[in-house]
């Protein structure tokens, strides 16, 4: 699945007669709290969601009932760490997407499905390939946002090291020589292995694992097309699972993408205060989204401002203002961050989702890169 391409034919979707119901869920049940937490979080929000609700909101909300039911109750994808859910009976929406990092909780019954925790997930988490390596065995763990591919494992008949007798120690030195280009040929293997899925996959970022001195070696084989995808190392013992070597590589990819996402964004905010190519503040970008000129959103993770979108020219303005600033229109109430998401994916734009960043906290939390200046 690609999560991109989901946001997209979601923003894509027409309006309806009956709302669009979307919930995230957080369903990381390794705390044990964490499945009543998910129950009563459902419960509430069905039933404000059910007050006053026509026929058709009735039966998506009963679908929601029912797949948070299974959900909680571990039927359905216990893989999972988030979940989300969107409905609606007259576009013929019933929607699960489960992907590897959990959602904060949220339930929203709204004209638009809510998009920003899974298009600012689309764009953080691109695939990556893990490769497990040691002398004689391999393993290659692809994985993406939606999930965890399947391991492939790769195993070399490199001779054991236990030795005994006077044969052995005669024949030391040569059969030292014979592991090693055992190894050399089991390393060449992997790589050629590697090359073949990092084609299929498209180039992906990689991963290596392992001991140091085994990872150290097997990375100083592997050709520079490889080498240069290389993102970083983590530990790893030949025992662990393969979850667990993913769940330590996004770990070290997620922060790797943090500090380069920290380095970008600096220079955003220094383009957009000479005044070039990108704009920062609430007020700069609403206006670029109305132009249609945001090429990537930044949005402070958290971000709450509330604002008016006018129902006759489609203008957002921040606070509650009744009528349009721009022609004097009746506005409906919006969630501002919600709504620029909305509008940019649906131009064809990106959005990254910052947790903490000073200078786009003091620009008031929005700030974007321009396909042209304005
Ligand atoms: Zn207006």
């Amino acid at each position: 699945m690609d999560l991109r391409e989901r946001v997209n034919a979601l923003a894509r979707l027409p309006g309806a007669a009956s709302p669009v119901v979307s919930v995230y869920l957080d369903t990381r049940w390794a705390d044990e709290h964490q499945r009543e937490r998910v129950r009563v979080f459902l419960s509430n929000g069905l039933r404000k969601a059910r007050t006053g609700a026509g026929t058709e909101l009735r039966a998506d909300l009963d679908w929601i009932e029912e797949q948070g039911d299974r959900l909680v109750a571990q039927a359905t994808v216990p893989e999972a760490d988030g979940v989300a859910l969107f409905a609606c009976g007259p576009l013929g929406l019933r929607e699960i997407l489960t992907v590897r990092v959990p959602f904060q909780n949220a339930f929203v019954v709204a004209e638009r499905p809510l998009l920003t925790p899974l298009a600012a997930l689309a764009e953080e988490a691109l695939p990556a390939i893990v490769v497990f390596v040691d002398g004689s065995h391999a393993r290659l763990i692809p994985i993406d946002p939606a999930g965890q591919g399947d391991e492939l494992t790769l195993e070399h008949g490199v001779p054991g090291r236990h030795s005994r007798g006077g044969w052995a120690l005669m024949a030391q030195s040569r059969y030292q020589r014979h592991v090693e280009v055992h190894r050399d040929q089991h390393f060449e293997a992997v790589a050629e292995a590697l090359q073949e899925l990092s084609a299929q996959q498209g180039g992906v970022r990689i991963v290596l694992a392992g001991e140091d001195r085994m990872v150290a070696a097997f990375r100083s084989r592997l050709p520079t097309t490889l080498a240069g995808r290389v993102a970083g190392t983590i530990s790893a013992a030949r025992y662990e699972t393969a979850s667990t070597l993913a769940d330590r590589a996004t770990a070290l990819l997620a922060r790797l993408d943090a500090s380069e996402q920290e380095r970008v964004l600096n220079e955003v905010l220094t383009e957009a205060a000479k005044g070039g190519q990108a704009i920062a503040g609430v007020e700069g970008t609403l206006h670029a989204v109305g132009r249609g000129a945001v090429r990537r959103l930044y949005l402070l993770r958290g971000f709450s401002e509330a604002g008016a979108a006018c129902t006759t020219c489609a203008a957002m303005q921040p606070g509650e203002a009744a009528t349009c600033r721009a022609c004097g229109g009746p506005t409906k109430r919006v969630c501002l961050g919600d709504e620029v998401v909305d509008r940019v994916v649906t131009a064809g734009g990106e959005i990254a989702v910052i947790d903490a960043h000073a200078a786009l906290e003091r620009a008031g939390g929005m700030a974007a890169l321009l396909r042209f200046p304005l």
